[in-house]
């Protein structure tokens, strides 16, 4: 049996015989990972308020050889998200990228980008919530992005011309971005306004990207989440469980 410690963000819980749960959550040093918290449920118990969702804790755990299901031993909170349990509208957005994390996240593989991004998040959305849906579609961007499903945003698919901002581009029928010469009459044209929009993504921090989000026109918003929901559908061969209005 081997001991870890790692940081971690608390995704979901489900109840486990009288006293325990099952916790779901992103670790920064071992991807995604299940875990049973002994006795959490009992109202003196080692965890405390701890494993809510979206507490970003430091974790120590046992992992057993060849079993999926690791042992909390340990958690200590870094930053709680207690405060922000009152706003019904951020807490879906949280619980919608706690879902995608757990839909895209192979177990075990840790990804520190992902990792980070995700934390990015959290915290640009607790800070100012009024700019939850930018930060949405920023965190559907990079996941998409870092498991390797956003389509190439600089070059043409099918030439490998770039595709620059003032050209007409147009999203193929397989999700890929072609210019104008490639695409025109086949698949639907993303506007001006979404590309440099999807751009900026690559370039700011999300809460630098929400800020600026706040002057794109709503027609552009609406076509990046329309593009983003079209793409983690295909992926996820369904819609995801939950979305937000935006
Ligand atoms: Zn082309």
């Amino acid at each position: 049996m081997a001991l870890f410690e790692t940081e971690a963000l608390i995704l979901r819980s489900y109840n486990l015989a009288e006293a325990d749960k099952i916790v779901v959550c992103l670790s920064r040093s071992a991807g995604l990972i299940r875990g049973v918290a002994k006795g959490c449920r009992k109202l003196k118990n080692r965890f405390g308020a701890a494993l809510e969702p979206f507490t970003l804790i430091n974790l120590t755990y046992y992992e057993k050889e060849n079993q999926e299901l690791v042992s909390f031993r340990q958690v200590e909170i870094l930053k709680s998200r207690f405060n922000l349990s009152s706003n019904a509208e951020l807490l879906t957005g949280f619980s919608y990228m706690g879902d995608l994390l757990i839909d895209f996240s192979p177990p075990h593989q840790a990804n520190d980008n992902l990792f980070r991004m995700a934390i990015a998040c959290f915290e640009a959305a607790s800070e100012t919530p009024e700019d939850l849906d930018a930060v949405l579609r920023y965190f559907e961007v990079w996941l998409l992005k870092l498991e390797g499903f956003l389509p190439d945003l600089r070059t043409c698919a099918n030439c490998n011309r770039a595709l620059v901002d003032d050209g007409a581009v147009y999203l193929g029928s397989d999700l890929s971005l072609r210019c104008s010469q490639c695409g025109s009459g086949r698949g639907g044209a993303v506007s001006k306004g979404l590309h440099a929009h999807l751009r900026t993504t690559e370039k700011l921090s999300p809460a630098k990207f929400a800020e600026g989000a706040r002057e794109v026109s709503k027609e552009t918003k609406r076509e990046m989440a329309e593009l983003t929901f079209q793409i983690i559908g295909r992926v996820l061969e369904r819609m995801p469980r939950i979305r937000p209005a935006s």
